[in-house]
């Protein structure tokens, strides 16, 4: 058997990977590289494919699937409730990079049509594999895959976490013995503050902004952290106006159909139903006035609404920008994290507004991916992905180290025998 690693070595982006046996090649995730300009993965035939498995809806894992169905692609396996969430944010990829994209909205039809659901916990085969999706706790709907056939069995974490939030409870599966293990790599170099200190300092930082005349403005993913955000205000009590906007609102309707994937349904919907929806520019124009907090995607300011909130609010000191997700290379959200600008009016400028960052990660620290390899049983091959360069040599190194496996970070388009 053999793995490639098709996207996401040594970068975070554009995950895929794709498992060829004796008879089968399925592929594992297929996403983009969101930068200023859009990048994918290693090409592949469609019908060198038998079965796609969608490990869950960020764009970095899902955004180039569409590309398969320009002729009959394979079927893509995946929870409904991810692939609800991934026609979200396909469309609105379309939506906003469409001219820079090879496949048009046709091809999403298309593929939409080309699905099995499978839920969590279920088993599902797929030629010579059993194949079964895990809670990972990242963002609703998200899985890790385990696969089982001849004679091998393969863990990918997809992107993982173990600690609960507010809207997720943290992954949890046993693992047993594995061949290979694919690993996510995000934050394998360090680990992350008690999540309830960074909610308390989050939730008191709000205060103090709108307590001072500001506007507090919260670039976050449409898909999660949005309502991360909404659920930790709404449990704290959060005295002042919140308004959401954007793609989140879409997530939200969603979301209400699948309680069964939320770790406190009822707090899900308290927390939705306490913030103010933002759908007209005429009330963008009026909020950026008003002291409140504004939470809006994209979350890394690449598109939507977040591009407005971001040059508006940047321009006084009294407001502030509370950085709450990853921030990609080469976004603009890392470009005003590391060097305090944004582009107002088509030009960089020095934002004004406070900038502040809060770890509130959906991916596990260096201590929670390391809690996952000790359930590992057996001596499987090991590949570190989805991680900056640094991050994944060095938990390769850290790994071989700790267990004995053999453990590595691939380079693009590598290959690996299991
Ligand atoms: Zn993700
Ligand atoms: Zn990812």
């Amino acid at each position: 058997m053999e793995v490639r690693i098709l996207g996401s070595a040594r970068e975070v982006g554009r995950s895929a990977m794709l498992l060829k046996s004796s008879n089968t090649n399925i592929l594992l995730d297929f996403g983009v590289l969101m930068q200023r300009e859009i990048g994918f993965p290693v090409h592949v035939q469609p019908r060198d494919i038998d079965a796609i498995l969608l490990s869950h809806a960020h764009l970095d894992h899902s955004g180039a699937l569409p590309l398969f169905y320009l002729s009959n692609g394979p079927r893509i396996y995946t929870t409904p409730l991810t692939l609800e969430l991934t026609r979200l944010l396909i469309e609105d990829l379309l939506r906003v990079s469409g001219f820079y994209l090879p496949f048009e909205y046709i091809d999403l039809l298309e593929m939409m049509k080309k699905t099995t659901t499978i839920n969590p916990n279920d088993k599902v085969k797929i030629s010579n594999f059993d194949v079964r999706f895990y809670d990972a706790g990242h963002i609703p709907g998200s899985t890790s895959i385990l696969l089982e056939g001849e004679g091998k069995r393969i863990l990918y974490t997809g992107d993982i976490n173990d600690e609960d939030t507010q809207l997720l409870k943290g992954a949890n599966y046993d693992i047993g013995e594995l061949d290979l293990l694919i690993i996510e790599s995000t934050y394998a170099t360090e680990d992350h503050p008690p999540r309830r200190e960074v909610e308390n300092s989050f939730v008191a930082y709000a205060k103090e902004v709108i307590e001072r005349g500001g506007t507090l403005f919260v670039p976050a993913f449409s898909v999660g952290r949005a309502q991360e955000i909404a659920c930790i205000l709404s449990s704290h009590k959060f005295p002042y106006p919140t308004y959401m906007d954007g793609m989140a609102l879409k997530t939200n309707e969603i979301l209400f159909r699948y309680p069964e994937y939320l770790r406190d349904y009822r707090a899900f919907r308290r927390a939705i139903n306490s913030v103010e929806v933002v759908t007209a520019w005429k009330q963008r124009k009026q909020i950026i006035n008003t002291p409140s907090v504004i939470i809006s995607p994209a979350g890394m300011l690449v598109g939507g609404a977040a591009v407005f909130y971001n040059q508006q609010i940047a321009q006084k000191e009294k407001n502030a920008i509370a950085i709450v997700a990853y921030q990609v290379q080469g976004t603009p959200g890392r470009t005003l994290l590391e060097k305090g600008l944004a582009l107002v009016n088509g030009r960089p400028t020095k934002v004004k507004a406070e900038v502040k960052r809060f770890d509130f990660s959906s991916h596990s620290g260096k201590s929670g991916l390391m809690k996952l390899l000790d359930k590992v049983k057996g001596r499987p091959k090991v590949l570190m992905v989805h991680g900056e360069e640094p991050s994944c040599v060095s938990f390769a190194k850290n790994v071989k180290e700790s267990f004995g496996f053999d453990a590595q970070a691939p380079k693009p388009n590598e290959a690996f025998q299991i």
